[in-house]
């Protein structure tokens, strides 16, 4: 059983290098980090308390009988399938005017970084969250190892999305989302509001027309809200 901590803080060493190595944009850390810090317990904490009321909710076993012969790689790839058409969804869904705000918290950081994208309410770790739930009975009698690959590849993902990495080449991003990918997601130009909103797979976003193609992009990118928000209001998303 790996130790989610010890998962989060090997995988911010690789972040950490990886910006080191290949930064896209200039950082001010000092100024950004410790209050990423202090987002990210927060996280961890808002997540245990959701975890108590979503774990609870009774999901029907709907796996058909045929699917449940298929080896957990398949499963699991099926479930990838699942929860990341859910969190499109769910994303899209918090880009309307009346749940914004308990998503704008996420887009406020004005630098973009590995650690960037913990800003999370409640309410918005909880929708996303429902998606895992309501996925999960496409794992149903998977290995073990299944569950500690998705726990050690959401982490990465939150942290490859928006980490400050150089990043010129497409072809991963004919099927995965790559930190130039989402870095629009997060850019204050209007002709990129709502755009790229996929977590793991670009396809949704082809599909569902919110696709903007990276290769597009003219100009360095500005992020942040372009609204005033009182700070405790921001954070708790109301
Ligand atoms: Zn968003
Ligand atoms: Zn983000």
């Amino acid at each position: 059983m790996l130790n989610p901590y010890l998962v989060f803080w090997s995988i911010a060493l690789l972040c950490v290098a990886a910006e080191w190595l290949r930064p896209a944009r200039p950082i001010a850390y000092r100024s950004v980090f410790w209050r990423d810090l202090l987002a990210l317990g927060l996280y961890n904490l808002s997540f245990l308390l959701v975890v108590q009321v979503t774990d609870r909710i009774p999901v029907p076993q709907y796996l058909p009988a045929a699917l449940d012969q298929l080896p957990t790689v398949g499963k699991l790839m099926l479930f990838y399938v699942v929860e990341d058409f859910g969190l499109y969804w769910v994303h899209r869904l918090m880009h309307t005017s009346p749940v914004w705000r308990i998503h704008r918290w996420h887009h406020s950081p004005t630098s973009l970084y590995w650690l960037a994208g913990i800003r999370a309410t409640i309410p918005h770790i909880a929708l996303f969250n429902l998606t895992y739930v309501a996925a999960l009975p496409l794992l149903h009698d998977a290995s073990g190892w299944a569950f500690q690959v998705i726990m050690v590849e959401h982490v990465l993902r939150n942290n490859w999305m928006h980490l400050n990495v150089t990043w010129n080449s497409s072809w991963l991003e004919r099927v995965f989302v790559t930190p130039r990918y989402h870095h629009i997601h997060h850019s204050c130009d209007p002709a990129h509001q709502s755009k790229n909103l996929g977590a793991l797979l670009t396809i949704w976003d082809r599909v569902f027309g919110t696709y903007y193609n990276p290769d597009d992009l003219r100009g360095e990118l500005k992020f942040g809200l372009s609204e005033r928000v009182n700070p405790v209001r921001l954070v708790i998303g109301v």
